[in-house]
């Protein structure tokens, strides 16, 4: 297999191995030497998975496709997608902006549904959720395509590429929950690229998951539409939302996307009774101006409230950004003392293995409930999310 391909079959625990032989990260295929999951955040998988997705075959190309009801109907068998804010117009045969939908005869299609190019057990610190089973194991499951184009994109050769550019699997939601269940993982992620252009499948695998037992946990940069935004809420257990900045211009330029309409989603998420967790990338000379990132801070702790858990995360030079240095530990403690003096009781720095900011502290006695090194839990002082020391309650999904 060439080397370019190991990443986008699909990363499983083999393909890990070989991917570290040759030197490149299993996440972006760059060097080692310059890349944000093996530099300084280098680490082992903590527990050997229980199950090996290499024993499901792949395929590059197209795989199958599915009706999709999120289309309208407008002349001349053109569609309109009703999935996300791009509302992209398809005559027939064009796919939208975010490569894997597409007008066939008039009627509008998705082509990732049950072919996801990620299939990945790893630890739920990775997804990166804090404040949910710590400890825990989550298979992870992601398509190509992604509806905005980071200049930063950590995972740009499975995003921001055509479901044809990649391997994938045949696995329906039936196959997913089987994986689940098999490796006994309490939840499943949808993470890595971006799940709201596998909106369809994501659903299908959130219900049966559930019916299974399951928790449903999605990181996403929330770019979608009201509508579907509250169906698939519903189905959801927890979110990790990529806050990207607090910057209209950032948003636009780096993003591709609109800060207004990701700050009135994260709302909406809220308001749903999602556990959720935010993360925003600070990127040197970028978005790494402090008094935005005050306003940002203040603007969480006072529209979604103080409890709900930053993580600050390292930008390293990747995609288009590579000309840029990664950002210094100073810049991300300075933006958590910021974040701290906002009010937000949970802060932490993503990226920065073996820091202090990676452990969970009590707001109330100040103790530590959860230490953390990377994604590995060293110690829990939390029985059932009550704090051992002082038996605070602490916001998250711990059992
Ligand atoms: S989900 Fe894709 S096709 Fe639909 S509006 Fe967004 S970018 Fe366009």
């Amino acid at each position: 297999m060439p080397e370019k391909e190991i990443f986008t079959v699909g990363v499983n625990r083999r393909l890990i191995l070989k991917a570290g032989a040759y030197g490149a990260c299993i996440f972006c295929l760059a060097p080692v030497t310059g890349c944000a999951f093996f530099q300084e955040s280098n680490q082992e998988t903590p527990a050997d998975p229980k199950f090996d997705p290499a024993s499901v075959s792949t395929k590059k190309g197209l795989i199958k496709s599915e009706l999709s009801p999120w289309f309208s109907s407008l002349d001349d068998k053109a569609v309109r997608c009703e999935l996300c804010p791009k509302s992209c117009v398809l005559p027939v045969g064009e796919r939208g902006h975010c490569r894997v939908r597409e007008n066939r005869e008039g009627e509008g299609y998705t082509l990732v549904y049950g072919n996801p190019a990620l299939v990945q057990e790893d630890p739920v610190e990775r997804k990166p959720f804090f404040h949910v089973l710590p400890g825990s194991r989550a298979l992870s499951i992601s398509t190509a395509g992604c509806n905005l184009a980071c200049k930063f994109c950590e995972v740009w050769d499975m995003a921001l590429v055509s479901p044809e550019e990649v391997h994938a699997y045949d696995m329906p939601p039936e196959k997913v929950i089987a994986l689940a269940l098999e490796g006994n993982v309490p939840s499943i992620s949808y993470a890595f690229g971006e799940p709201v252009v596998f909106y369809e499948y994501m659903c299908a695998i959130a219900e049966k998951a559930r019916e299974a037992g399951l928790l449903n946990l999605m990181h996403t940069a929330g770019y979608i539409n009201p509508e579907p935004l509250l169906a698939l809420a519903e189905k959801l257990d927890a979110v990790n939302f990529d806050l990207k900045g607090f910057n209209a211009e950032f948003y636009r330029e780096y993003v591709g996307g609109e800060l207004e309409t990701a700050l009135e989603n994260l709302k909406s998420f809220r308001d749903s009774g999602v556990h959720i967790e935010i993360t925003s990338i600070v990127i040197p000379t970028v978005n790494d101006d402090m008094k935005i990132i005050g306003e940002m801070c203040r603007w969480i702790a006072e529209e979604l409230g103080p409890e709900v858990p930053l993580h600050f995360a390292r930008f390293y030079p990747l995609y288009r950004l590579s000309n840029l240095p990664r950002t210094p530990v100073s810049t991300l403690e300075k933006a958590r003392e910021i974040a701290l003096e906002a009010g937000l009781k949970y802060v932490y720095l993503a990226k920065v293995t073996g820091h202090a900011a990676e452990n969970t502290f009590c707001p109330n006695c100040a103790e530590k409930v959860v230490g953390r090194v990377g994604f590995v839990i060293e110690e829990l002082n939390l029985e059932n999310g009550s704090c051992n020391f002082c038996g605070s309650d602490l916001p998250g999904l711990w059992a």
